[in-house]
């Protein structure tokens, strides 16, 4: 529908938009091209910024178009426009953000920004000689800003429900801790199984491999998984991530290892996941609300951080960790690095690629120890919100966690604690969506699958196609416009579901 009240507030939102997006481009430029110096100034800029997007938002103008706009579709029928039709999402989603931002005072977003600065900077440097006390005090006034914003946000059974609320909408410590409890059981029982097998061969994976062949490798994948490099780009960052600047400007970064050629490959593929996801949001939804995460105050396409994961887990786990791939792109793997791969085979790479292995570092864990990493995180963020553990306890915490989960011993805190860039940026609540893509990105395959059984024989060709056309149609081009569980309703006709992914992971780790 067209009315001249939509109009005025889709011209405020697209504003916001539009700063969101200078906001983007900065990281995206801090985390690939600037040169260390540039990091104070740089996160100056970021704060103003960020602020300056708040201020638009919550302008007296803003809130003039956004009553206008409420007036206008009240007064239509459901016949008339249907309750989850675009305008009614837009508005909808507009105003929670208006009342998300509305409740936090401005000294919060202030401190929060002049924290994240001096804390990253504390991080890298304890991080750096394994020293958590050193970053201790950081980590302590996180904490207290983020009950700070859990009060002022507000919250009904437990703080974290304030913070998890922001990237994965409907979650909360309750319903992480039973989505846990049943996974927990299930990853146990396969993890012991493939353990018992005997451990595959290896020794080729950290042979040396030419960054220049490693890259127009990836650049391959990234094309024939669907990648559009007109529309986007792939450079090289510390840390790989993806970031748009609308749908028709998507970049993705990776790293490359020259003694560990599947960091750049499955990083690659990972990222091209969420890449994809951006490229294929409905055009119309360009600089409005179904483009903007409003109480994030981020510009992303993407309906939540685990709905988004869930679409890089799917090109990085069930598309290219699998033994239908390798034996399609094997041979031109192999003829790129002829010396490092000469004796092996597509079958031998597959199984060196899903090799299982607890280990200390959350990005370097395999499929089927990954989501202990995240649910040790968000017990101990869990923790820290309502009080029950104190910064200077964490340390212990962590290390028993690791022990009675993975039965592991932690050398020292960078290999434990001090991981994680995470909280330092004073992100708190965000890890639990790692899980959620995992979940959801084996409940929507298996739907996928379910619907045409035609699919597996097209990946097994190469042809990613008709993969992604269905992920475009179900996901992709709704951007904000429904929540991660109406997609997964939608697409797979009931909400989060754990089962799927236990039984994905049975069938890849055990058989
Ligand atoms: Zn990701």
């Amino acid at each position: 529908m067209n009315h001249e009240s939509l109009t005025a507030l889709g011209e405020r939102v697209a504003a916001v938009n539009d700063v969101l997006n200078a906001i983007s481009c900065l990281t995206w430029d801090s985390r690939t091209m600037m040169p260390p110096g540039g990091a104070e100034t740089r996160g100056r800029q970021i704060a103003t910024l960020t602020g300056l997007a708040r201020d638009l938002l919550l302008a007296p103008e803003t809130e003039a178009a956004l009553e206008a706009a409420e007036r206008a579709l009240e007064s239509l029928s459901p016949e008339a426009l249907a309750p989850d039709a675009p305008e009614r999402r837009i508005v909808a989603q507009t105003r929670q953000a208006f009342a998300y931002h509305r409740r936090i005072p401005g000294h919060l977003v202030t401190e929060r920004a002049a924290l994240r600065t001096v804390a990253q900077a504390a991080w890298i440097d304890a991080r750096a000689r394994s020293d958590f006390p050193a970053f201790a005090p950081y980590l302590e006034k996180t904490v207290a800003l983020a009950r700070s914003y859990a009060n002022a946000v507000g919250f009904t059974d437990h703080p974290y429900d304030a913070m998890v609320a922001v990237y994965e909408p409907g979650e909360t410590a309750a319903s992480l801790r039973r989505l846990f409890a049943g996974l927990r059981i299930g990853l146990r029982y396969i993890l012991d199984q493939a353990r018992a097998r005997p451990a595959p061969r290896a020794d080729f994976l950290v042979r040396d491999c030419a960054e220049a062949e490693q890259r127009v490798f990836g650049l391959a994948i990234a094309e024939a998984m669907g990648y559009d490099f007109a529309r986007g780009r792939l450079d090289t960052t510390v840390h790989p991530f993806e970031v748009s600047f609308t749908r028709n400007d998507v970049r993705i970064t990776t790293r490359y290892n020259r003694r560990y050629l599947p960091a750049s490959i499955f990083g690659t593929a990972h990222e091209t996941g969420h890449g994809l996801y951006e490229q294929g949001v409905d055009p119309a939804y360009t600089r409005t609300t179904l483009a903007t995460d409003l109480v994030g105050l981020y510009a992303v396409g993407g309906t939540s951080f685990g709905a988004h994961e869930s679409q890089s887990r799917l090109f990085e786990n069930h598309v290219a960790r699998s033994p239908t791939f390798w034996a399609v792109h094997f041979p031109g793997l192999q003829k790129a690095f002829p010396d490092a791969l000469s004796d092996v085979t597509a079958d031998e790479f597959y199984r060196a690629v899903t090799r299982v292995e607890p280990g200390f570092i959350r990005v370097e864990a395999d499929e089927l120890t990954y989501d202990f990493h995240i649910m040790l995180r968000v017990e101990i963020e869990c923790a820290l919100m309502d009080g029950s553990l104190s910064v200077s306890d964490l340390p212990e915490a962590w290390n028993a966690v690791l022990r009675r989960d993975l039965d592991l011993v932690v050398p020292d805190d960078a290999h434990g604690v001090l991981q994680d860039v995470h909280w330092s940026s004073g992100t708190i609540g965000s890890f639990a969506s790692y899980t959620i893509g995992n979940v959801m990105a084996a409940q929507v395959m298996d739907a996928l699958r379910g619907e045409d059984p035609s699919l597996d024989a097209s990946l097994a060709a190469g042809a990613y196609a008709p993969l992604a056309d269905k992920l475009r149609e179900r996901i992709w081009q709704h951007g904000r416009r429904f929540s991660r569980e109406e997609l997964l309703v939608r697409t797979t006709g009931r909400g989060l579901d754990p089962e799927p992914y236990l039984a994905y992971l049975h069938g890849k780790y055990v058989g």
